[in-house]
């Protein structure tokens, strides 16, 4: 059955894949964007389709329309981003949801959160359950972002145990593709221009740091699944990759498929970055049935093979 969608952070990296994929589905899909780290040309092939909208409008300021379902993803998501003006950070992600849940509860719609690893932090449990609380510097760095996607979980958790607000909560672990900020700062992004451009590769710190990266449609396919469980499930539940590697082991698996002349060399380490990172996706592929499908070298190659076209 068709539905109305609305996607906030719609015309950023993520939002722009779940748009397309949901339009694919015969569905109508409201695009919610204020274009901070997102870009109209991620949409742009979307526009002519007359059953997508884009709407430039600031998730911080309410917002009324009619839909079935809302996915919230609008928020900074590379640290470079978030970190720009942390306060605003804040507020994205908590008056963000608040505004989200708001409307929900009004049109009795069912909603969304794109929470984040980042709510484990640091963690000291591995690979990372949904029932671990996490380790986070809450003055730290990275707290405008960490803090406020935990806030965000609970204000979701509270409004569907106060107000019957119909919720789910995603924990998305790192994710690379097509349609990335060539200069977001993100691993991934960072690696391949680099590489494309031959110039030097920039490990923070000695590299041995370790994440865990899942391809985009893998992650499009779990929101989905997750978005379409009954109404007694609402998460949270991780959907990323387990497929765990050191920065330094990325670096050169870079290297080695772009086939580049760039060295690597070693920068420091950003304050309170994780040292460790990985999903245990036990529930998802439990409840969801879900398990990623693509390896980090198929998707490195589509991803390198996107950039080209852009640097
Ligand atoms: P992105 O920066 O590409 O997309 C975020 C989008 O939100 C952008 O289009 C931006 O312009 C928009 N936005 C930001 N603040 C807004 C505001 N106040 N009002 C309206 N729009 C606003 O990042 P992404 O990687 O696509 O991430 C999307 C969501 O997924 C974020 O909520 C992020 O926290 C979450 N997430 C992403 C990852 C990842 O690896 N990419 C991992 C965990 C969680
Ligand atoms: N990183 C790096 N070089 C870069 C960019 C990032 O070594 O040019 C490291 C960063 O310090 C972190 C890891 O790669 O340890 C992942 O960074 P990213 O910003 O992509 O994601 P997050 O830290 O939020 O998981």
């Amino acid at each position: 059955m068709k539905k109305k969608i609305l996607v906030t952070g719609g015309a950023g990296f993520i939002g722009s894949h779940l748009c397309v994929r949901l339009l694919n589905e015969g569905n109508e899909v409201a695009c919610l964007d204020n274009y901070f780290t997102g870009q109209k040309r991620n949409v742009i092939n979307l526009i002519d389709n007359p059953y997508f909208e884009l709407i430039r409008h600031d998730i911080t300021m309410p917002y009324f329309i009619e839909v079935d379902e809302i996915y919230n993803l609008a928020c900074p998501a590379s640290p470079i981003h978030y970190q720009y003006n942390p306060i605003k950070t804040i507020k994205t992600s908590v008056l963000g949801a608040i505004n989200m849940l708001g409307l929900a509860k009004r049109i009795k719609a069912k909603v969304l959160q794109a929470s984040t690893s980042e709510v484990y932090g640091d963690p000291e449990i591995h690979p990372q359950p949904e029932s671990y609380w996490g380790h986070v510097n809450p003055i730290g760095t990275r707290a405008c972002y960490d803090e406020g996607k935990r806030c965000a979980e609970s204000l979701f958790v509270n409004y569907h145990k106060q107000n019957n607000v119909r919720i789910k909560i995603i924990r998305i672990f790192n994710t690379y593709g097509p349609k990335m900020h060539p200069s977001d700062g993100r691993v991934v992004s960072n690696f391949i221009v680099q590489a494309l451009k031959e110039e030097d590769i920039t490990i923070y710190g000695d590299g041995k740091q370790t994440r865990s990266f899942q391809y985009i449609d893998d992650l499009i396919e779990g929101m989905i699944r997750l978005m379409n469980t009954g109404e007694d499930f609402i998460g949270p539940v991780n959907v990323g990759n387990p497929d765990e590697l050191t920065m330094l082991k990325l670096a050169q698996k870079v290297i080695e498929l772009t086939g580049t002349k760039s060295k690597i060399v070693y920068q420091p380490l950003p304050a309170d970055d994780p040292m460790q990172r990985n999903p245990d996706i036990t529930l998802a592929k439990k409840v969801l049935n879900w398990e990623p499908k693509i390896n980090l070298e198929e998707g490195l190659i589509k991803t390198i093979e996107y950039f080209k076209s852009i640097v």
